[in-house]
């Protein structure tokens, strides 16, 4: 018996997540693989190539061994590319796939979470000018009715759009994602339309699947001012806050999408969300800086936070709980959707994976409506613009021979799933580092 353990409550679902992009290999028929084989975009060159073999069969040695180890859900995406081939033609083929997945998981009492857009768009959707055409709210509505039609007897929670903010970002603000750009307004559009589009799925779905749960899943960056005395950081934090994280959400709220200095009236997308999916990554700290392409602020991380193998992400716990209770504020349910941390060696995976559902632990305590947990990822996979650089598995990959490498925070967060919960023999035995630090005295 544990002599203490931080218990979650029944029914709470356990998993990882994954996109369609990133495991399956061979998407041949989308933005990203366009984007790959164009020179410098992607770090050493690397391209998504096989993947971690998913469309050649491999999810299913994954999702055992997921299910081995204790987890009862798990965060996918379909791929519109693979489904939808060209405008006009549907791929049953393709759709089939993913059912048989679904059985799968669910002969292995595996709760399945399905997103339909998950970075990636066709490329017949590219030419029509992507995410800016006026079009695209109804097509994606079009396809996620023949999705929900297709699957929907084996799915019942939906998250339509991964990360809108960071694809609008990357995308339109950064150009580190396909289109490329470095335009805010057409970012905007951009945001309107995922808006819009996400409001159509949701209705569609509904239509097809009246108990479907559908919701959003939003990427929550900690911005905070670097410096709490400065009017200036603090300004510049609040704003950079409020665009990144809150103009998405709110437009579900309140009809209007507002972002930075732009705005945009879209009265049907009130109240179409039924649960509010969190990720979590890391906090930044922001400093006003006299630079508009830059949106005046510079982000840097706290120093005294542990970063990552590569330096993209510093451990900082307790922007999760900042994360929740933000979420909270929808006064709808919640799911960590993601969270985790790439760490080549695996050194500090299971100490940030401890803390932050500590952290979950705390706020579902304070009796927010959390009710599941996905680790970011399963196995390692293509990291988009970092290429195969960075590591965020629970499982290693070796990308040439495809052989799955365990570390030790498979067995860290098995022994959570299995006791729905952190107990303090875990902790002692697998990450005697932060012992003292969870269990004092
Ligand atoms: C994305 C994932 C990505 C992860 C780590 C998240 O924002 O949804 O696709 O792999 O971050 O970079």
């Amino acid at each position: 018996m544990p002599e203490a353990i931080f218990q979650f409550p029944a029914g709470f679902l356990w998993g990882t997540a994954t996109s369609a992009h990133q495991v399956e290999g061979n998407n041949k028929n989308n933005s990203w693989w366009k984007w790959e084989s164009e020179p410098g975009r992607i770090r050493q060159g690397h391209t998504s190539g096989v993947a971690c073999d998913w469309w050649g069969g491999r999810w299913k040695e994954d999702l055992e061994r997921a299910q081995a180890a204790g987890q009862n859900a798990h965060r996918f995406s379909v791929e519109w590319s693979r489904i939808q081939p060209s405008p006009e033609r549907w791929d049953d083929d393709a759709l089939d796939h993913y059912r048989q997945m679904l059985l799968f998981m669910h002969q292995h009492e595996m709760t399945p979470m399905v997103t339909l857009h998950h970075f990636t768009d066709p490329l017949w959707l590219m030419e029509m000018g992507g995410w800016e055409s006026e079009a695209v709210p109804r097509l994606f509505q079009k396809y996620a009715r023949r999705v929900a039609e297709a699957l929907g007897d084996l799915v019942k929670l939906w998250t339509p759009i991964n990360e809108p903010n960071v694809y609008m970002f990357s995308g339109y603000f950064e150009g580190t994602f396909p289109p490329g750009k470095r335009d805010s307004k057409s970012g905007f559009t951009a945001l309107t339309n995922m808006v819009k589009a996400h409001a159509a799925a949701y209705d569609a779905i509904h239509e097809v699947q009246p108990e479907a749960e559908v919701g959003i899943s939003i990427h929550y960056r900690s911005l905070q001012p670097q410096s709490s005395w400065s009017p200036l950081d603090k300004w510049i934090a609040g704003v950079q806050w409020h665009a990144f994280n809150d103009a998405f959400p709110l437009a579900f709220a309140t009809g209007t999408l507002k972002l930075l200095n732009m705005q945009a009236a879209i009265p049907e997308a009130v109240d179409r969300m039924d649960f509010t999916g969190v990720q979590y990554y890391t906090r930044e700290l922001v400093t006003f800086i006299l630079d508009p392409r830059n949106t005046f602020g510079r982000r840097t991380f706290p120093e005294d936070a542990a970063r990552s193998t590569t330096g993209f992400i510093a451990d900082v716990p307790a922007g999760m709980f900042e994360a929740l209770k933000w979420a909270k504020a929808f006064r709808k349910p919640i799911y960590v959707t993601e969270n985790g941390v790439e760490d080549e060696d695996d050194s500090l995976r299971p100490r940030y994976i401890v803390e932050h559902i500590h952290q979950t632990w705390r706020a579902a305590n304070f009796n927010y409506r959390i009710k599941g947990y996905f680790y970011w990822s399963l196995v390692d996979n293509f990291e988009w613009e970092r290429g195969w650089t960075q590591r965020f598995g629970l499982w290693g990959l070796d990308v040439e021979t495809q052989q799955r490498i365990h570390r030790r925070s498979v067995d860290v967060y098995a022994a959570i799933c299995r006791d729905n919960g952190i107990s303090s023999q875990m902790v002692g035995s697998l990450v005697p580092e932060i012992f003292s630090k969870l269990f004092p005295g």
